[in-house]
């Protein structure tokens, strides 16, 4: 017969909803799997009393009448198998054992079988995961009782997932599935839903199978026939829980309310900062940011009595790769700076409402004196930076990416000029000095600050300097 492969297996909400749609094929169907089983365990007697049974059922069925010719050319009783092959022939005489083999790869062929043997429904539908199926589900869905069908979908198409152990704002319970995808194991859960708990448990929430080869590939199909009942018979239901949806996506789309906050490191605007997130509540906030399509999130210090540092920077993903365990390696560049106004918490991870900040902007004379005091901190700060030993400078580097050009408007950014922010990630300074400058608004007084800090360096480097010089004269 038509076996399936042993990785094959049943889609635990998909049979339970088509056995209270087919009743009786779903006992013709029991039936068949005790007659498989059975013979698997060499007892074709106990194995050919099932298909009997399922044959009073369904007299005349050419799937079971196959099923018993099979069953009785393995126990050597070739004139009763004869019998029923003829009996199938002569029910279709199109329908031979080839083309039934033919069944489970060819979707029109497929419908064929379902719309001429009724009790083949449930066999074959629960094969039904691809999107070249969709057709044989529209010859299927007519046969299904309409009135009990609708009554059921509801209590059958929603999460069952009990998820107590995952931190933060658990996803709620008993809500219909949005985008249905199924683990090897035959549950379905919502696409984020499960991501979620394989966060933190890389098992089905369900029967706690061990899911290690689905999280190795992160494929996450969507269960086309799951979506496409829900789509046709739950559409209400599939509105509300798409508006639901929606605005979420609106709500973790916000970049002054609520704003995502990775409290990790110092970052710097326009410069840029490799991500290397390895704590499931980031793995969820990382997720989000690239769904939404922002990309964006607030790198943040953790400060001892405020939980973050005041002034903090917004980066943009640039790019992220996500490995079998959730943790994830990424780049991202920092795009502006903000003022934490006020500190939530959402699915165990930090939000903030922030404000913006830019520089300002200076004119006239004011403007003159700037762009000089802004052309000599350049000149000093690069050739401090071509002074270091060689690989100080490869580590910069390779860390901050190529030292920006003086560049051409000096204001025309309201974060100031970038070789600014790469020197000042480059110098070794206390984070907390690098805060202080990170949260000042007037880019001559940034200018003043690196001068200070250069020179302060650059005589700590030459007193250095003059005593070795000194150590090598006395020998
Ligand atoms: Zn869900
Ligand atoms: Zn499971």
């Amino acid at each position: 017969g038509p076996a399936r492969p042993q990785a094959w297996r049943v889609n635990v909400v998909l049979s339970g909803l088509l056995e209270k749609c087919f009743p009786d094929e779903g006992r013709v169907c029991r039936l068949v799997g005790q007659e498989r089983s059975l013979q698997r365990q060499q007892q074709p007697e106990a194995a050919l009393l099932r298909c009997h049974q399922a044959l009073d059922m369904a007299p005349g069925d050419i799937s079971l009448l196959l099923l018993r010719a099979e069953l009785y050319l393995t126990m050597k009783n070739y004139e009763q198998a004869l019998q029923d092959a003829s009996a199938i022939c002569q029910n279709d005489p199109l329908l031979t054992k080839d083309s039934f083999f033919l069944l489970n790869q060819n979707p029109s062929e497929k419908s064929d079988v379902i719309r001429n043997t009724n009790c083949s429904v449930l066999y074959f539908i629960l094969s039904l995961h691809q999107e070249a199926d969709k057709a044989v589900l529209e010859s299927i869905l007519p046969i299904a009782p309409n009135t009990g069908l609708k009554r059921q979908f509801p209590n059958d198409l929603k999460d069952a997932h009990d998820v107590t152990d995952t931190p933060g704002k658990v996803p709620k319970k008993g809500q219909l599935f949005f985008e249905p995808v199924t683990t090897p194991c035959g549950h379905t859960f919502c696409l984020k839903c499960l991501e979620r708990c394989l966060d933190h448990a890389p098992h089905c929430p369900l029967c706690k199978e061990k899911l290690s080869e689905l999280l190795a590939s992160r494929n996450f199909n969507i269960t086309v026939l799951a979506e496409e009942l829900i789509f046709r018979y739950l559409s209400d239901e599939l509105s509300d829980r798409k508006r639901i949806y929606d605005e979420e996506m609106t709500e973790l789309s916000n970049l002054t309310r609520d704003v995502p906050i990775f409290v990790c490191d110092m970052a710097f605007p326009t410069v840029p900062c490799p991500l290397h997130v390895f704590e499931p509540c980031y793995w969820l906030m990382i997720r989000r940011c690239m769904e939404t399509g922002t990309k964006r999130f607030g790198m943040c210090l953790s400060a001892e009595h405020a939980g973050i540092s005041e002034y903090c920077c917004m980066l943009e993903i640039k790019g992220v790769r996500t490995f079998p365990d959730g943790s994830s390696v990424g780049d991202a560049i920092g795009i502006s700076r903000f003022r934490v106004l006020s500190l939530r918490h959402r699915d165990g991870y930090n939000t903030a409402d922030i404000e913006y900040l830019e520089d300002e902007k200076a004119e006239g004379p004011e403007c003159e004196e700037l762009t000089a005091l802004h052309d000599v901190v350049y000149q000093q700060s690069m050739s401090w930076f071509t002074s270091l030993p060689d690989n100080m400078r490869e580590q910069i580097l390779s860390h901050f990416g190529l030292m920006p050009d003086r560049g051409p408007e000096l204001q025309s950014n309201p974060s100031g000029p970038t070789w600014s922010w790469s020197i000042l990630a480059a110098l070794p300074l206390e984070r907390k000095a690098q805060l202080a400058i990170l949260g000042m608004t007037s880019l001559k007084e940034r200018l003043l600050a690196i001068r200070r800090i250069l020179v302060i360096i650059t005589h700590k480097m030459n007193s250095r300097q003059e005593l070795v010089n000194s150590r090598e004269r006395n020998n």
